[in-house]
């Protein structure tokens, strides 16, 4: 299970955008884009016009980083999309979304995608009552998504429980019960990730 393990916070300068890819420390002045809001590098603040081509492959690597998929992975998902019905880029939004560390990040589990991705390698969650590791493993409608019983007493998911975050609609929770369900596939409106889908499809289609 590959993963990027350079530093996170010079992939939001790169992109010009913070991606909240370490958790609290993204709500604070501590913040390295707050501090310094250009590329890193040496050349890094100076502005440059991106041609097309530039624009929609910044527009991947954004998604890439958002969910943290490394570039193998990512097409994979992208030729699954294009053979699903419907809207590609769609497809391909709702195919990371499903993914199950950024559904645990959703239920509050984890400050940011890549905490949730550490808990779920760590096997604190079950799917339907089987206890899955697989960051990558994709939900799917009518899934039931819990805690693993030893997990529950640890001061870490008490936390978690009594701070729920704000759900999308396609996902209901229970966080008493350290619970979650998935009720519906998501729709587009229900993904707010600052990602143009379409610029992406661009570029795989060249
Ligand atoms: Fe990005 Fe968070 Fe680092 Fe800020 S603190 S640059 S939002 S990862």
């Amino acid at each position: 299970m590959a993963r990027y393990t350079g530093a996170s916070c010079r992939l939001c300068r790169r992109e010009g955008m913070k991606l909240f890819l370490k958790g609290d420390r993204c709500y604070t002045d501590k913040c390295a884009f707050v501090r310094r809001s250009y590329a890193p590098g040496q050349h890094g603040a100076s502005k440059k016009k991106l041609s097309n081509y530039g624009v929609q492959l910044r527009e991947k690597q954004k998604a890439k980083r958002i969910y943290g998929v490394l570039e193998g992975q990512f097409r994979t998902y992208y030729e699954k999309a294009e053979r699903m019905r419907g809207i590609t880029g769609e497809n391909l939004l709702k195919l990371l979304e499903m993914r199950l560390d950024n559904v645990m990040f959703r239920l509050g589990y984890g400050a940011s995608r890549t905490e949730a991705r550490q808990l779920v390698t760590h096997g604190h969650f079950l799917v339907n009552g089987k206890k899955v590791d697989i960051p990558s493993y994709k939900v799917s409608v009518n899934d039931v998504l819990a805690v693993c019983e030893s997990s529950k007493a640890t001061e870490k998911f008490k936390t978690f429980a009594e701070n729920p975050k704000p759900l999308p609609k396609w996902i209901s929770a229970n966080p008493e019960n350290f619970e979650g369900k998935i009720v519906a596939e998501p729709a587009r409106e229900d993904i707010e990730v600052p990602v143009n889908e379409t610029l992406i499809v661009e570029l795989y289609s060249k």
